[in-house]
């Protein structure tokens, strides 16, 4: 397939570029704006690659996405504000990009009838669970302005497929963690601030839950739902790694040789979701399956980072 791929220059769609271009047949147009979170060098080694052309460019350019859907099978949409501190200090740009972009990219897939449009969504779509785990039929209850627009967009494009029969699928995903990461984002700044000697703010007292997965084994994810998926699907994909704020912490500490004094509680995040965990069984049916532990993850990751 020939995809297009958003937000390519940031976090996970670099990584899936560089799965992409290395271990399958795909080519790629990356299309990124290229704002704080996104870098040319998360693409380093792709770059120059005959089957990858990199675009700097906008979601919401109608013109400049019209031309270049012209020629292409399949759609990923990672393009996104993705940070939830940002947009709880102002939304507009999360409102313009997380809906608008997308709807600018359902319409060019519409028009150029595409094969595949995966839209990539969140676990946050879900809002908080305090027991059990969300499946794909659970109702969505987006709790932060990022998760409202990201619950936006995904049911935008499942109304594609309903209303006009545009073959979309789309992925809900926990917690990321990996290489090529901004440094806003906790792990990458906590294992940096670490290493540093400085103070780690954790928010409340710790004990929010997450569930993380190891970007490689999203990526993986992403390329099977993408090959194998049922149009008109949502699949969660996560790890069944649930650890609390406070633990991951600790680890990283570990991790770096770091003491528990650099620990510093500080207030909690407004609105912030006490647990989010997914049954991931739809996505394994597919043939998947996550094969990094929390354990293996954080010291690549830690690697990575010290290393950068
Ligand atoms: P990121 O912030 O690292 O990357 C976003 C990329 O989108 C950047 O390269 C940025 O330049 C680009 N971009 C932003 N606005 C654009 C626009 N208008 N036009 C073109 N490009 C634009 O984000 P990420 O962590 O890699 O997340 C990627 C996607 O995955 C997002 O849709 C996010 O909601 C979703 N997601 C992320 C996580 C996670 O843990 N990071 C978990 C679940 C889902």
């Amino acid at each position: 397939m020939r995809l297009l791929v958003t937000g390519g220059a940031g976090f996970i769609g670099s990584n899936f570029i560089h799965h992409v271009l290395e271990e399958t047949d795909h080519s790629v147009v990356t299309l990124d704006s290229l704002t704080y979170a996104g870098s040319r060098d998360n693409l380093e080694g792709v770059l120059d690659h005959p089957d990858h052309e990199f675009i700097q460019g906008d979601i919401r350019d109608r013109d400049l996405v019209s031309e270049l859907v012209a020629d292409i099978d399949g759609i990923v949409n990672f393009a996104a504000e993705s940070h939830v501190d940002r947009a709880i200090d102002g939304a507009e740009p999360f409102v313009s990009t997380n809906i608008q972009g997308t709807q600018v990219l359902l319409d060019a897939a519409l028009d150029a009838d595409i094969n595949r449009f995966l839209q990539i969504s969140t676990d946050e779509v879900y809002g908080e669970i305090s027991e059990g785990k969300f499946k794909e039929s659970d109702p969505l209850a987006p709790r932060n302005p990022y998760a409202a627009t990201k619950a936006s967009a995904d049911l935008l494009a499942q109304s594609y497929y309903t209303t006009h029969g545009l073959p979309v699928l789309i992925t809900r995903t926990s917690n990321n963690y990996g290489p090529r990461q901004h440094s806003e984002k906790l792990i990458p700044k906590f294992i940096q601030r670490a290493a540093a000697g400085k103070s780690l703010p954790v928010y409340g007292d710790g004990s929010n839950v997450r569930e993380w997965i190891y970007v490689e084994d999203n990526c993986r994810a992403l390329e099977t739902v993408l090959e194998s998926g049922s149009v008109g699907e949502v699949y969660n994909i996560g790890s069944g790694e649930e650890l609390t704020n406070l633990e991951v912490t600790k680890r990283i500490l570990d991790a770096v040789g770091g003491s528990k004094d650099q620990i510093e509680f500080v207030e909690d995040r407004a609105g912030h979701d006490q647990r989010y965990a997914i049954n991931a069984s739809k996505t394994t049916a597919l043939g998947w399956e996550p094969e990094w532990s929390f354990e293996d993850g954080l010291e690549a990751t830690v690697e990575y980072y010290l290393n950068e």
